[in-house]
């Protein structure tokens, strides 16, 4: 089956078709996904196996059968673990075709296709009984359905229906349960990511101040999950209110109910301030006397020092839906509602027994301001970010003159307001990316931050560029472009975690589920863009590209010094021609090159520019600070080990990038150059 599927070009904005034969989508999706996260994921691997261990030992302890029902099984990593603890049948269900396809083969090359049966479906399509998909009801539940929210990829509904239809009465559950925790704080910084602080401008008529309407004030934002890497937040980042508090439990070895309910806990705060964050996190117990227990807790809760990373279960934020005093010693009564798929939370003053019980449906919250539906929370924080608006509000000043007419091509910008303030004559703007002009006097400021939604990696945003050459008959002869410029910047690094997320998984806790690797290996993506209705280029892209990572959450350390590796000046049209450029840069630390890391700078005026990337190399071991708004491009390097194995010597990374500006696309290509020195 061939699928094509129409889509805005992020950089060109040109509509463009994309071809994918049905296999290409889902190995990218596979590539891109946690799959191969989760088999890097010691601590979990070897805790399921205990787990599943001990569950099958209790079962034939009690001289049963152990017929294992094994829901969501990927690879069929955990079923081909308990056929090895010595399970008699396994039932591996998988509702995702290519998935399925994988562990079939991945069960057959270690040896238990006559032990696991995997059965392509949902698992509230199986059926029991002589003519059904399993023989019998299971005795042993063994799934990891878990989200960072723990219940965000529907564990509750496909365990309730389980418990139901597919497993037996007092069946064993690997993980036998599962509690979630919660620790009331402070963040000014948190808090900036889902309201618009005041913006101070100070303007020649004085200061001016832009603030939210009260609607936006008081609106409770969305219910997605804001799932981060909390461990990279510093202590200094947040003030603890409380205590860490258990606000419920799951036993999945009895029946489980999905229907929305509620969880209440009193907190006494541990200290005063504004209550504006609910920091939450989860453990399971892989057995009932909870010896065997993985958690997501904290660096500044959990006591052990072996701390496993991994990224497809992090930590949640929670944003109470307005800011509360709370008082040292004064008990306030925390409340957790959930539906099936997802959790929100309320703070109240602690109140007697009866009065609690009266308001207990507490709604999901929806935007209502239209705001949180415009910026995300990475956006709300880079709006909010005070050192950023002071770089616009002076290259503004700079360039804005009483009878400038100022248009500005951004989304869901603050600039054409700043512009105002700065006394411009007239301000038009152009939102959502659509470049349709009826403009009736001539432009003689053009600005954006640049920042579009629709920018994936950091240099889609040189769609600004490219509406800029759009709009180019509408603006004056000594037009002045804000930025005037960009660049982009590369840096080689070595991740401290983040490098294992695209490393082959070869062996996992004994399988071999090479297949897995053999399937991110097929990335191969052709596309054909059209311009103006007709075919004018037909490229065949290689599976190595960049993708997008907020780099403050995923530690690493420079390699080698940044490098400025292509510039685009936007005070003149995109040029028909490529821009590329070649060089190297030399390796100045020991370590493994991982990959390298790409970045925008752009630069308002002469002497004032903002980067989207590197803020600092923070120390001599070459720490990096990133910009905690934006996501980096990451490329990761095939031959990372190589690169280890000749860290001693001098060596030195070679480039060559190219823009082209046809279809926007930056394609680069990178070899590690070891100089043999002596
Ligand atoms: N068990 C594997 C993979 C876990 S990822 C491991 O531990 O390594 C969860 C998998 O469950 C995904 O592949 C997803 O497609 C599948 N899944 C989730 N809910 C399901 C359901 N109700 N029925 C069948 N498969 C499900």
């Amino acid at each position: 089956m061939k699928t094509f599927c129409g889509r805005a070009n992020p950089t060109t904005g040109s509509m463009e078709w994309l071809e994918g034969d049905e296999d290409y989508d889902y190995h990218q999706e596979i590539a891109r996904s946690r799959y191969a996260d989760m088999l890097h994921d010691k601590d979990r691997n070897t805790k399921y196996y205990q787990g599943i261990r001990a569950a099958v030992c209790r079962v034939k302890e009690r001289g049963e059968k152990a017929i294992v029902l094994d829901i969501g099984t990927g690879t069929g990593l955990l079923s081909m673990m308990a056929a090895s603890a010595g399970a008699d049948f396994c039932y591996a269900i998988e509702v995702f075709k290519p998935m399925a396809n994988a562990a079939v083969k991945i069960v057959e090359k270690n040896g238990f296709h006559d032990k696991i049966k995997v059965i392509n479906k949902h698992s509230t399509e199986v059926t029991v009984g002589p003519d059904g998909d399993m023989q019998c009801r299971a005795n042993i539940l063994v799934t990891e359905l878990f989200d960072t929210e723990l219940i965000g990829e529907g564990a509750l509904p496909t365990y309730e229906h389980a418990h139901k239809y597919l497993v037996q009465e007092g069946c064993e559950a690997v993980p036998h349960r599962a509690t979630v925790y919660v620790q009331l704080v402070e963040s000014k910084r948190m808090w900036s990511w889902n309201k618009l602080f005041p913006v101070h401008v100070k303007a020649e008529d004085g200061e001016k101040i832009i603030v939210s309407p009260s609607e936006m004030e008081n609106c409770p934002g969305v219910p997605s999950v804001c799932d981060i890497q909390l461990n990279q937040m510093p202590s200094s980042d947040f003030t603890i209110l409380s205590d860490v508090v258990t606000m419920f439990s799951v036993d999945f070895s009895k029946p489980v109910r999905s229907a929305s309910t509620y969880y209440r806990v009193q907190l006494e705060p541990v200290k005063s301030g504004k209550a504006q964050i609910v920091l939450s996190w989860w453990d399971i117990d892989m057995d009932p006397s909870g010896t065997i227990n993985c958690t997501m807790a904290p660096y500044w809760v959990k006591s052990t020092s072996a701390f496993q990373w991994r990224d497809h279960w992090m930590q949640c934020v929670y944003f109470l839906p307005n800011e509360e005093s709370v008082l040292q010693g004064e008990k306030v009564d925390l409340t957790a509602c959930r539906d099936e798929y997802s959790l929100w939370y309320k703070l109240q003053k602690a109140r007697g027994e009866e009065e609690s019980k009266a308001d207990v449906r507490v709604e999901s919250p929806v935007c209502r301001c239209q705001a949180h539906l415009l910026w995300n929370r990475p956006r709300f924080g880079e709006l909010n970010d005070q050192n950023r608006t002071r770089q616009y509000i002076k290259s503004l000043m700079k360039v804005l003159k009483t009878d400038s007419v100022c248009l500005c091509i951004s989304d869901g910008s603050l600039l054409p307001v700043l512009a105002h303030y700065l006394g411009a004559k007239q301000v038009f703007t152009l939102e959502n990316s659509s470049v349709s002009c009826s403009v009736m006097e001539k432009i003689s400021v053009l600005v954006g931050e640049p920042f579009f939604t629709t920018s994936l990696l950091p240099w889609h945003n040189l769609y600004f560029w490219y509406a800029r050459t759009a709009v180019a008959s509408h603006l004056t002869s000594n037009v002045t472009i804000l930025p005037q410029s960009a660049s982009l910047h590369m840096m080689i690094v070595e991740f401290q975690d983040l490098w294992r997320i695209r490393s082959p998984c070869g062996i996992c806790e004994g399988f071999d589920v090479r297949t897995m690797d053999d399937m991110i290996q097929v990335r191969r993506l052709k596309s054909f863009s059209t311009t103006l209705g007709k075919t004018n280029s037909l490229n065949f892209r290689e599976s190595r590209e960049a993708e997008p990572h907020p780099l403050w959450e995923y530690p690493c350390k420079s390699l080698s010094d940044p490098q400025e590796v292509l510039t685009f000046d936007f005070r003149k049209t995109v040029p028909q021609h490529c821009v590329s450029s070649k060089g190297s840069v030399n390796l100045l630390r020991k370590g493994k090159s991982h990959g390298a890391v790409l970045w925008m700078e752009y630069h308002l005026t002469a002497d004032i520019s903002v980067s989207t990337g590197l803020m600092e190399i923070s120390n001599e071991k070459g720490n990096c600070e990133w910009n905690p708004h934006c996501k980096q491009a990451v490329y990761f390097f095939s031959s990372v080990i190589e690169s280890e194995v000749l860290s001693d010597l001098p060596s030195a990374v070679t480039y060559a990038m190219n823009f082209d500006t046809k279809t926007g696309e930056i394609t680069m290509d990178f070899k590690l150059l070891i100089l043999s020195g002596i």
